[in-house]
């Protein structure tokens, strides 16, 4: 498996500090397996922007991997993002999330001054020139509000042709799904990679929940067998881990160039599915 591919891994901040305790050790970890980043999600409207800030900045200078922030635009205004930019530029912050984001319930209509996310990748570009390596997120199931898969798929160019370097998938549980939306950005001119986002799975409840809300489909015979073990954990997490390892080798195997695991802030269901696919550490 050639180390040129990258390898990246997503915490969300936490409101307390034992779950900051519990993704700084976490984080510890992980950084044992050399990973080429972390990331850190960002509350859309600025709802977590001073422990997002905060996580980043403590597991880029302790923990000592490269740390790119998110940042979404609905709900903050260009002063905002122009202050955050500068704040993560100074503090030697290269690598940065570019998205829209999702206003949290309770918080009302979406505000600010930039609309999508390719406002925002024109606006880093505009603000800070090369200075950050933008990732901006790509959705091989289409983005649940977009109008079809053909909008989405040019909305993605042009979050490219904006200046974005790579992006990072939705999760999905269909390599073809990857595959094809691949081919189908690459027919339009579009050469960044386009690394695919891996959600372990380790609960079923949860995950379709989420994956109802953020368009990932779960296929029929992915859910039926999830189902069937009902509320056995233990058999959900190794049938999870050896279908996910199975896709992700696929993936790899297919030319994806990475793989990027949102941890939930966890070691153990990335660190399985790394160890089956023997990746370089
Ligand atoms: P956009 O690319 O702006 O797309 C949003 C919708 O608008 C799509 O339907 C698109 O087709 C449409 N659209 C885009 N541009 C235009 C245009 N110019 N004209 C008309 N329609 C357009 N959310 C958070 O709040 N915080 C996070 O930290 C976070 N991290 C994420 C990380 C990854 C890797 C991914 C995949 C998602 C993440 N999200 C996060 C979720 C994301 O914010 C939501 O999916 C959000 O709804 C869309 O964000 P986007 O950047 O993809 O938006």
């Amino acid at each position: 498996m050639s180390k040129e591919r990258r390898y990246s891994f997503e915490f969300f901040p936490t409101k307390t500090d034992a779950g900051h305790e519990k993704l700084m050790a976490t984080a510890r970890v992980l950084a044992g397996y050399n990973p080429d980043f972390f990331s850190c999600t960002y509350g859309a409207g600025g709802s977590t922007r001073d422990r997002t800030i905060n996580t980043v900045l403590q597991l880029d200078s302790e923990v000592k991997v490269p740390t790119a922030p998110h940042l979404s635009c609905v709900g903050d205004s260009k002063a905002e993002l122009r202050a955050l930019l500068k704040q993560y530029q100074e503090a030697g912050i290269k690598r940065i999330v570019a998205l829209r984001g999702d206003l949290p319930s309770g918080m009302g209509m979406a505000s600010g001054e930039l609309r999508h996310a390719n406002d925002l990748v024109s606006f880093i570009r505009e603000e800070t020139g090369s200075h950050f390596h933008i990732e901006v997120a790509a959705y091989p199931e289409m983005h649940p509000q977009a109008r079809n898969f053909e909008d989405d798929v040019a909305n993605f160019v042009r979050k490219a042709k904006a200046g974005a370097d790579s992006a990072i998938t939705q999760y999905f549980f269909n390599a073809d799904s990857y595959f094809y939306f691949v081919e189908r950005v690459r027919k339009m001119g579009v050469t960044i990679p386009i690394v695919p986002g891996i959600m372990p799975i380790t609960n079923y409840s949860k995950l379709a929940r989420f994956s109802d809300a953020c368009g990932a489909e779960i296929p029929r015979w992915i859910r039926k067998q999830l189902e069937a073990y009902a509320d056995d954990i233990e058999s959900i997490q190794s049938y999870g881990e050896q279908v996910i390892s199975e896709m992700c080798d696929r993936l790899l195997q297919g030319g994806a160039p990475g793989l990027h695991f949102y941890t939930l802030n966890q070691a153990e269901p990335s660190l399985a599915i790394w160890n089956n696919l023997k990746l370089p550490r």
